[in-house]
């Protein structure tokens, strides 16, 4: 028998320290090697003043044991609070956020009877990255940020979640005929990365249609892999839809750390009443007994409770007539998943993870050869200004004046359209204008030549509100065009 494995438990607020009592009652129930090390999270701690709401010692033990099963967690309403999950994810690095969205027809009530999807989201970038602005008085603005790496991690660790757990199928979600740049090189990268896995079928939609289709037939889905904002979205509509969401649990993946979890919150109104339904968190610490490597234990846990759902034994939540023989509490439901430890279900289809291992975790330098390095020229500069003094044409009148030293203008546009040269009337501007110049040689620029046009634009009276420099890459634009254009 292997040693215990350390990991972090933190018991969270509102229904968490419920389940994460019914949780650890089963785990020790089922003989799991643990070795719990207890931190306080949340709301006592946001109430402390400790806008992170994680206690400074708490990153030590997280960063001994590696392993992190936590309960939801309350955020205070307000400003100032930061979401822990958000913290939590981009200080350890988990990059893989995996839930798996099944059916237990016809135990739980579910429109989808045959319903069995992994959605691998990624975790870390995308419009996450948290970098938004207040560019005018009538525009924000949010980076996307998709690169390479990220991309080539996350679309990697789903094939290899697919080859692990015998799956057939990895589809990919994105919005790539309007964002060709971003969602463009995930797609691509999601292509060439499939060709190294032969023997897994993959396929790409784009979001929209994917997403009506996971709804109406989710049957056909597998693996799903997405950018972080789909991700988000989609893998609770996921949970949802196969029956509950106080049923699905969660894996957050990081190179060095992981994190399981309900994904259902805190549930404050449940709390202290012995109803919730613990499934979500003990299903979250069925993947991490097979991610320290005990196989033996996840396969006790997830047989007995599978026999407990289809014996009838329901909490409140998935309550239903006929197919519920049993209403019980918290606690109850926790028994009577213990008394049913090293049975299997009869119906609904065992779990197994016999030669299951945990799915490696790709650094994050790439893993197929680097891509050949390109060469990279600058070849103009998109100005934007904060600008509320008329019309396009008079913008551009006062623009031209400032095209010399080898750059010229060659376009506005508002909110993406091209509003100059030659707009329709109909086009609505507000007062943040792109103002595209470019190399009037179409040679390579130097970065000197930029700052002069900045200096006449500011010389113009004209405010700035940032520049994007604009590139080709071995000739290819690295810039999307204005709409219109
Ligand atoms: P919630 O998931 O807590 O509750 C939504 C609904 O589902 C409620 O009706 C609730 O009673 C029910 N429900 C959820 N889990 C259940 C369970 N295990 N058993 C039975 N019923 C269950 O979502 P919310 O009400 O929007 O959020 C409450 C708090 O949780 C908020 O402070 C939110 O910020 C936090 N939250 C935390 C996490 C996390 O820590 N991972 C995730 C989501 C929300």
């Amino acid at each position: 028998m292997s040693e215990a494995t350390a990991i972090t438990v933190a018991h969270g607020d509102g229904i968490g320290p419920e389940i994460m009592e019914a949780t650890l009652t089963v785990l020790k129930g089922a003989g799991a090697r643990l070795e719990i090390e207890s931190i306080e999270i949340g709301q006592s701690v946001y109430l402390r003043g400790l806008t992170a709401g994680i206690e400074p010692s708490a990153w030590e033990s997280l960063r001994r044991t590696k392993v992190f099963l936590k309960a939801p967690v309350t955020t205070p309403q307000g400003g100032g609070f930061k979401s822990l999950n958000v913290t939590i994810r981009k200080t350890l690095g988990l990059f893989a956020n995996v839930r798996p969205c099944v059916s237990y027809h016809p135990f739980v009530r579910t429109k989808h009877p045959m319903m069995d999807v992994v959605v691998v989201r990624e975790n870390e970038e995308d419009l996450y990255a948290g970098i938004e602005y207040r560019q005018s008085h009538q525009v924000v603005e949010a980076l996307k940020i998709i690169s390479r790496p990220g991309s080539e991690r996350i679309v990697r660790y789903a094939f290899d979640y697919a080859r692990k757990y015998g799956r057939k199928k990895v589809t990919c979600f994105t919005k790539d005929n309007i964002m060709k740049l971003t969602d463009g090189l995930f797609h691509r990268i999601f292509d060439e990365v499939a060709q190294s896995y032969p023997d897994i079928r993959n396929e790409h939609w784009i979001v929209d249609i994917g997403a009506a289709k996971l709804a109406d037939t989710p049957e056909v889905f597998d693996v799903i892999v997405m950018p972080n904002l789909y991700g988000d979205i989609l893998s609770d509509v996921a949970a949802q839809i196969a029956g509950s969401v106080g049923l699905a649990g969660s894996a957050n993946i990081g190179e060095e750390c992981a994190m399981f979890e309900a994904i259902h919150g805190s549930a404050p109104r449940r709390a202290g009443q012995n109803l919730a339904n613990p499934s979500g968190l003990l299903l979250g610490a069925v993947m991490m007994l097979v991610h320290v490597g005990q196989t033996d234990v996840a396969e006790r846990v997830h047989n007995a409770w599978l026999r407990t759902i289809e014996e009838g034994i329901h909490t409140y939540d998935i309550y239903t007539e006929g197919a519920t023989r049993q209403k019980v509490g918290t606690r109850e439901f926790a028994r009577a998943v213990v008394e049913r430890l090293g049975k299997k279900p009869e119906k609904l289809k065992a779990a197994s993870y016999a030669g299951v291992s945990r799915v490696a975790t790709p650094a994050s330098t790439p893993h197929t050869a680097a891509p050949p390095r390109e060469k990279k020229a600058t070849v103009g500069v998109d100005v934007f200004l904060d600008w509320r003094e008329g019309s396009a044409e008079r913008l551009a009148e006062i623009l031209r004046k400032t095209s010399a030293g080898g750059l010229e203008l060659a376009m506005i546009t508002n909110r993406g359209v091209k509003v100059w040269p030659e707009r329709l009337p109909e086009t609505f501007c507000s007062d943040h204008w792109r103002c595209r110049f470019l190399s009037s040689s179409a040679e390579e620029i130097d970065h000197g030549q930029i700052t002069s046009l900045l200096e006449r634009v500011n010389a113009a009276g004209l405010e700035f509100i940032k520049i994007e420099t604009l590139c080709t890459f071995d000739g290819q634009p690295g810039y999307s065009l204005g709409q219109g254009e």
